[in-house]
């Protein structure tokens, strides 16, 4: 499954060259997780002036309204300035003045939506409860503290759940909790402010890694540049259940928690 590191790789591969182009037509394939919301042709003539994102969504701002796009379970991004007729699980073709922007999507978890703005309902049904941006200004520690606080679950289901901070999967969230030492099954509020300090850095590091590496979440992930980015990340305990601890040797463990796959080392996580 696609994480924010790869959303991210996604996004820096074609922002800046799709930015600036005009949109000369727009085929949609077979029906995604959600429907595009307006008719395809009504959007050409617009114009794309930039993509950003939000959690796991891609945002496509057109000069009116934007499109929100998600990648679900298996959709990739291809930008090029010529492609092949579109595949069976090809569901998506924005044809613009610089390039074809192309969805491949066999499972179809993914969709393209349109909505007239970032604020309008449509937008907002999807983007409305996200926490903040693990890789922006706006996660910052003390306040990243104060909304543990308030939450009794685990502090890896917390971090799963992405109301406090968006995007940090079960890869990632198992990782930032070896670094920062912390036992995936504390609860959230009884973590110490130091510790939570450490949290916060690791999760800003592991995240900030694997976009520098490409992405790593997804066997076959390939970029809109069609340059492959899987497992790049060395992971410390995700995968590696009965390996010895990277730090202390010890094997590390595994248990299932809310339905996933948790790894920790319980030499290392003592908090
Ligand atoms: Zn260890």
């Amino acid at each position: 499954m696609p994480e924010l590191p790869e959303v991210e790789v996604t996004r820096l591969s074609f922002a800046d060259r799709i930015a600036g182009a005009k949109v000369l037509a727009m085929r949609m394939g077979k029906p995604l997780r959600w429907p595009l919301g307006v008719e395809p042709v009504a959007l050409v003539g617009r114009l794309i002036t930039g993509v950003r994102r939000r959690g796991k969504y891609l945002l496509i701002d057109l000069d009116t309204g934007l499109l929100l796009v998600h990648l679900g379970m298996s959709g990739s991004l291809n930008f090029a300035l010529t492609q092949d007729l579109p595949g069976p699980h090809d569901h998506m073709d924005l044809e613009t003045t610089q390039g074809l922007l192309r969805l491949h999507d066999p499972r179809r978890f993914g969709a393209v939506v349109w909505a007239r703005s970032e604020q309008s309902p449509q937008a907002q049904k999807l983007l409305g409860h996200l926490g903040v941006e693990p890789l922006g200004d706006d996660f910052e520690v003390q306040a990243f503290r104060a909304a543990l606080k308030g939450k009794q679950a685990a502090i890896k289901q917390v971090l799963l759940a992405g109301q406090v901070v968006v995007g940090v999967g079960n890869i990632y969230a198992s990782e930032a909790l070896f670094l920062s030492g912390i036992r995936p099954t504390v609860k959230a509020a009884k973590l110490s402010a130091p510790r939570v300090a450490k949290l916060h850095a690791a999760i800003r590091d592991v995240l900030a890694r694997a976009v520098a590496k490409g992405g790593s979440s997804l066997r076959d992930f390939v970029s809109a540049e069609g340059k492959n980015g899987y497992f790049q990340l060395e992971a410390a305990v995700y995968g590696r259940t009965g390996q010895p601890c990277r730090t202390c040797a010890t094997p590390i463990k595994h248990f299932m928690q809310g339905q996933r796959s948790t790894f920790f080392c319980p030499v290392c996580q003592k908090y």
